[in-house]
């Protein structure tokens, strides 16, 4: 225990993950700054978390929107998109 984690062992889990970083690791708890290359916006995940599979906050955030979402809030106007559907 207590291994301190240099670049070279966190940066390829970080690209794994999608993120670049953009200055030397900080530590496991800090927030590291990165590129995420899918949304290509700069964010601040913890070492910690992104070796635990979570994702960068903004597409976390935007997914929160997804069809079973809007399904929820818009109960009615699916069912209208759905109606229109069969019958037309
Ligand atoms: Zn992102």
């Amino acid at each position: 225990m207590g291994i301190k984690l240099t670049d070279s062992d966190t940066i390829p889990i970080m690209l794994e993950s999608g993120f670049k970083p953009l200055e030397s690791y900080p530590g496991a708890n800090t927030p590291w700054k990165c590129l995420h290359i899918e949304c290509g916006q700069i964010v601040y995940p913890r070492f910690s978390n992104v070796k635990n599979g979570k994702g960068c906050k903004i597409c976390s955030g935007n997914q929160k929107f997804t069809e079973e979402k809007v399904k929820e809030i818009f109960p009615f106007a699916m069912d209208k998109m759905v109606l229109k559907y069969r019958f037309s």
